[in-house]
């Protein structure tokens, strides 16, 4: 039996262990403590954010935002469709609603044109949003200039979902840093883990200060417990920032990795009848989390979902792209605006294993995998 080769997992350098054996050392095993402070810290210097509040998971960070922004009950949130789950969860949470924006082409991530169109629509009717939720998907940033443009012409604040974008560029800027907020996570499959985690930044200190508030029950300052606010249980714990302030050191590494296992893939497989690699924007430095490309069945003589199946008969996890959110059961009696763009690439569109610690034979293997496939549908 083949050993596994999974989609995206953990890779540890050297230095987390010692930090993770500091915090046991000095007995700071909770959810704060000097990793926490100095996580942050490091994690401004590192992506050029102007403040930093590290929390429990990406998710609680969009929670966050979302709640630091006042969306609330029957509020709309005009949200990218093609991504994962997370990204909208919390809007449902605050008893919102999300409306789904497709994706451009080009870049894969929300369409500046189709935004500025339904921002335009909403403003007539006088129901504008109450945020933006921008996904950077599979480590691209989205282009982000326009879609700040238009959040800004309507006055309507701009959510990062940066989760799978750390280590990425827009213009020489890291994405996550334009908006009112932005958010990563550190979850154990994106390019930097702490198991779970994830950070919320801004260039407003008053938010930042006011989400470590909310994530830390809301507890107002005074020698007893009391709260005028609800809060939640969403700090970082001080052992999993020393793996984070371990890992950070390493991200250009991970993402030099990451960008290599892509340039592999797409010289081997690149001419293969039917297969297309996801678009890199001009704009920026993709750090390619994960390498993605889509299947014209007739050109290449079968279809995503049986190149998938081939793979995984030979230990080979590979994954489809996300299913947009427009078209999940959960979320289908939300608005959606666009097209077919989402749904085409979630037709066709596969996610090849594409860790930082994949090995040379492990690469092969896929690629070997992969030409024996389309060989066997000629
Ligand atoms: C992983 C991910 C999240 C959620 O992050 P967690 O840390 O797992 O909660 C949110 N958005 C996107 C796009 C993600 O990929």
């Amino acid at each position: 039996m083949k050993k596994p080769i999974l989609l995206s997992t953990p890779h540890m350098s050297t230095r987390e262990l010692d930090f993770v054996k500091e915090a046991f050392a000095t007995n700071w095993i909770a959810p704060v403590g000097p990793h926490v402070d100095a996580f942050e810290s490091e994690f401004c210097q590192v992506t050029g954010a102007g403040h930093a509040a590290a929390v429990s998971s990406g998710t609680a960070a969009i929670h966050l935002a979302l709640r630091l922004l006042g969306v609330g009950l029957g509020d709309e949130v005009f949200c990218s469709t093609l991504t994962f789950a997370a990204t909208a969860n919390p809007i449902a949470y605050q008893g919102a609603k999300p409306v789904f924006i497709d994706s451009d082409r080009t870049t894969w991530n929300m369409n500046p044109d189709l935004l500025r169109e339904a921002l335009e629509k909403k403003a007539q009717i006088g129901k504008l949003p109450k945020a933006v939720i921008l996904v950077h998907l599979y480590g691209q940033s989205a282009d982000i200039e326009p879609i700040l443009a238009a959040c800004n012409e309507y006055d309507v604040p701009l959510i990062e979902d940066a989760a799978e974008a750390l280590g990425a560029t827009y213009k020489g800027q890291s994405p996550g840093t334009f908006g009112t907020i932005g958010i990563y996570s550190f979850n154990g499959n994106k390019i930097i883990t702490t198991s779970g985690g994830g950070m919320l930044v801004s260039d407003n200190p008053e938010l930042v200060a006011r989400a470590r508030f909310l994530a830390t029950q809301a507890r107002d300052s005074a020698p007893h417990y009391q709260h005028s606010q609800i809060g939640f249980n969403y700090r970082l714990s001080n052992v999993l920032a020393g793996i984070g302030r371990g890992q950070l050191q390493v991200l250009g590494d991970r993402v030099a990795a990451r960008r290599r296992n892509y340039e592999v893939y797409a010289k081997e497989l690149g001419d293969l009848p039917g297969v297309e690699f996801m678009p890199e924007a001009n704009f920026g430095t993709s750090t390619r989390w994960l390498t993605c490309l889509t299947i014209d069945s007739e050109a290449f003589g079968c279809d995503r979902e049986q190149i998938r199946l081939a793979l995984a008969e030979q230990q080979i996890e590979t994954r489809p792209v996300w299913k947009p959110l427009h078209m999940q059961p959960v979320f289908a009696e939300c608005e959606f605006i666009g097209g077919e763009v989402g749904a085409d690439l979630f037709t066709s569109g596969l996610c090849l294993p594409s860790g930082s610690n994949l090995t040379d034979e492990e690469l092969e293997r896929v690629i070997i995998g992969f030409i024996d496939i389309h060989n066997s549908n000629k």
